[in-house]
């Protein structure tokens, strides 16, 4: 069945989150990337004790979640979102972490069902200004977190980045550097922040190191994507 092939890449990615939290002395939370892996590697996952998954498509993802309906999962939506999706994150995610208009704050809100808790929420910078990429400006995120704070059904939690795949891991690092500054400066309004989103299968030790309270892992842990 594979299982101890996937147990055993598991723990091991646990162990060097640990190791790397450990060191730079503050918690980390294991985001599995699942996005393009069917149900049944999510299962694998979760019976080895992997809660929290993000999905880049919100279609692909409405679709696991009724295949898994009866196990209770914390899903993220990690890919951008259009607006007419707006709606379906409000009723079926636990956290945004693509935020990165304005535009998106009053529907996620009105439609966020009041039987869930507030839905949480990253904004995504545009930290390295890649024309292609998601993301906001870093200078429109006093106005996004204005906004989202100020909205009852939506739960301001920090900020997402996804780094240009630089092969110098300096510039690496001082992408990282500045997202960890621009947290610092997104506490002094919103002290109760507490999430920064960043570091993937490559680079999460670094990202650790330089801050991120959250890795988004993949191909790490399900293999390479086809
Ligand atoms: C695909 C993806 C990841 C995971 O990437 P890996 O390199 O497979 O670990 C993380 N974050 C985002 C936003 C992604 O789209």
């Amino acid at each position: 069945m594979g299982s101890t092939l996937v147990s055993g890449t598991y723990h091991e990615l646990r162990q060097r989150i640990d190791v790397a939290a450990q060191r730079a002395g503050h918690e980390v939370t294991l985001l599995a990337v699942s996005k393009t892996k069917p149900a049944a590697a999510i299962r694998e996952l979760v019976a080895l004790g992997q809660l929290a998954f993000g999905e880049n498509y919100v279609q692909e993802a409405l679709t696991k979640q009724r295949e898994l309906h009866s196990l209770l999962l914390q899903w993220h939506l990690i890919g951008p979102l259009q607006s007419n999706k707006a709606r379906d994150v409000a009723e079926h995610f636990d956290w945004l972490q693509s935020l990165d208009r304005e535009k998106l704050i009053a529907p996620l809100n009105r439609y966020r069902p009041e039987s869930m808790p507030p839905l949480n929420v990253l904004i995504q910078v545009n930290i390295d200004d890649e024309a292609s990429k998601s993301g906001c400006a870093p200078e429109l995120i006093p106005t996004l977190a204005e906004k989202i704070a100020a909205s009852p059904r939506l739960a301001l939690r920090g900020l997402m980045a996804i780094p240009a795949p630089h092969a110098d891991p300096e510039l690496r690092q001082a992408a990282y550097r500045s997202m960890r500054e621009l947290m610092q400066r997104l506490r002094e309004t919103h002290p109760h922040v507490d999430t920064l989103s960043l570091g993937m299968s490559d680079d999460f030790e670094l990202a650790i190191a330089e801050g991120a309270t959250m890795v988004r892992v993949g191909s790490a842990l399900f293999g390479t994507r086809a």
